[in-house]
């Protein structure tokens, strides 16, 4: 599916990642996590085709083709979704505005509009999201969740192939958290071949959705691979910082 060689990034002349090697097969399900600003929304950013980042040396193979001379809507239109984890809000344009014309530029032919309505409904219930928020101009004034929630319905519509996650469980509830969940699974039964990167602090999600691998990112690359375990160790232990005491709100001393 997707095949990351010795990829070396920069934004605003700063190297973030470093030799970057990572190869996700079909159907698999990889976790990065890592403390925050070592660079795994630099990843996504640079997967996707952000002009901002700049990529200095590597490769990115994706089902045979290097990806890295294609612009982010062709990459898109290969398959490859981001859900981010600051989501954009576009005043004026309604989601289901939104959706139909990105499903239409990802097919290169207009819609049927009955099939979209029956599809964005469907999806809309699963996610158990109001019928409003359809109608409402993308993103805009809604909560954390909720925004996470959107883009979760934008997958269910453009059908990709290849998804990466942002931290999208972070600011969702646990009953949403449980929706996102279940919907993340509910699409992989329904493309087994469908793959994902999902970057998470916790393992909340992870007891929902099953990872085939977890990796731990420092300094610019991979440190550590493992599975669920793993992320189990790190939300119990951290990232083996030196140990930092500090003193909690009641005067007893904390190991952080
Ligand atoms: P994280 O692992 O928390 O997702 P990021 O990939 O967002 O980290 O960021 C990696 C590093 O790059 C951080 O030090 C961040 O401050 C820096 N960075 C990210 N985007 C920009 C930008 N647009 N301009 C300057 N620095 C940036
Ligand atoms: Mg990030």
């Amino acid at each position: 599916m997707l095949e990351i060689k010795n990829l070396t990034g920069k934004i605003e002349n700063k190297v973030v990642l470093n030799n970057f090697n990572l190869t996700i097969n079909d159907g698999e399900v990889h976790v990065i996590m890592g403390p925050n600003g070592v660079g795994k929304s630099t990843l996504t950013k640079i997967i996707m085709g952000d002009f901002n980042y700049e990529v200095v040396e590597g490769n990115i193979i994706y089902n045979g083709t290097n990806i890295l001379k294609l612009k982010t809507d062709e990459r898109a239109r290969l398959g490859i979704f981001l859900a981010m984890q600051n989501p954009l809000e576009i005043d004026g344009v309604t989601n289901a505005d939104f959706l139909r014309t990105a499903l239409s530029s990802k097919n290169q032919k207009n819609v049927n509009l009955y099939e979209f309505i029956k599809k964005i409904d469907t999806a809309k219930q699963e996610l158990m999201m109001p019928d409003e928020m359809v109608h409402r101009s993308v993103n805009k004034g809604f909560s954390g969740g909720e925004k996470k929630k959107n883009e979760i319905l934008q997958m269910k519509i453009l059908e990709p192939t290849f998804i990466m996650l942002d931290e999208i469980d972070s600011g969702v509830d646990v009953d949403a958290l449980k929706i996102v969940g279940n919907n993340i699974n509910m699409y992989r039964k329904k493309y087994p071949n469908a793959s994902f990167l999902i970057i998470t602090h916790y393992t909340h999600l992870l007891k929902y959705v099953k990872p085939d691998f977890v990796h731990v990112v420092k300094e610019g690359k991979i440190v550590k691979t493992g599975d669920y375990k793993l992320a189990k160790e790190i939300e119990t232990n951290g990232f083996n910082f030196e140990k930092v005491v500090i003193e909690a709100f009641d005067g007893s001393e904390v190991s952080e």
